[in-house]
């Protein structure tokens, strides 16, 4: 709390009270807090990698230079050390630059909407993930049952459900199934979308903190998945930006269920 306090004076500049202004700085330092706690995880999220990539160079320099040089297995293995932290820091770069500018979109005038047909973002999402879920024999299937168009930014809604689907494939075991649905809540103006999994779920305690930027349930667990812990902090923004909200359902070991509500 700030206070100032300033002579109240009468038109004779006599003196006839005190003027005391309370400023309540809480929401300002929150805000500041969060901003310093972001910047410190960038800069670790960033630092492992790099720290990995010049350990490893370093020792293939030296062996390199040395009497005793690595195997063409060894120098092969480093290499794809090395390669995969350059994609991790690849991804988190990319997750960082595409969150400032949803956050910058976030006022709407911004927004590239369109009356969207769901239906294809869904079905478009689906096919970009087919691969990966192809991998692990996991099986994604669309019940569309609402055909309505809302007025959206059909690329962003397009990148939320990827990152959703993903997320249920990334976490799922093999030979899991995942449902896509679309449902129209007509009493609240809105349509919902879900992605259900059944793989191994989320303790309840994490589960109103997903949505943070970084927050992970298992780091190692992610980062072998190549996961940013940036994908569901896009996801809150993008659903913010059409003034919808996201939500999520989940029990350890009885699936996953996140789903969207948009208005129309
Ligand atoms: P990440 O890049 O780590 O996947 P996200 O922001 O997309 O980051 O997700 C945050 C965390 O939420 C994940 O690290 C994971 O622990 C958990 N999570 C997200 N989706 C699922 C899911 N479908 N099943 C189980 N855990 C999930």
């Amino acid at each position: 709390l700030y206070i100032h306090s300033a002579p109240l004076l009468d038109v004779r500049n006599a003196e006839i009270g005190l003027l005391i202004i309370l400023n309540d700085v809480t929401k300002l330092r929150h805000l500041e807090q969060m901003r310093q706690d972001f910047a410190a995880n960038v800069s670790h999220e960033i630092k492992t990698p790099l720290t990995s990539i010049k350990g490893y160079m370093e020792t293939l320099t030296n062996h390199h230079n040395s009497d005793n040089p690595l195997s063409a297995e060894e120098q092969s293995h480093f290499y794809s050390v090395i390669e995969r932290n350059v994609d991790r820091l690849t991804a988190i770069v990319k997750d960082l630059l595409h969150l400032s500018q949803i956050e910058q979109i976030g006022g709407k005038h911004h927004l590239a909407l369109m009356e969207t047909d769901l239906s294809d973002a869904i079905s478009n999402a689906v096919i970009t993930c087919s691969e990966k879920a192809n991998s692990k024999n996991i099986s994604v299937e669309i019940k569309t049952v609402s055909e309505k168009k809302i007025k959206a930014d059909p690329q962003l809604i397009e990148q939320a459900m990827v990152n959703l689907i993903d997320n249920a494939i990334k976490y799922s075991h093999e030979n899991g199934q995942i449902i896509v649905k679309s449902d129209i809540d007509a009493t609240a103006s809105k349509i919902v979308i879900t992605v259900s999994d059944n793989g191994p779920g989320i303790a309840r305690k994490h589960l109103n903190r997903l949505f943070e930027r970084f927050y992970r349930v298992d780091k190692g667990r992610s980062r072998q998945q190549g996961g940013t812990g940036l994908g569901l902090a896009i996801v809150k923004h993008i659903v913010m930006a059409h003034n919808g909200r996201i939500n999520v359902e989940s029990k350890v070991g009885q699936g996953a269920q996140f789903s969207i509500h948009l208005p129309f």
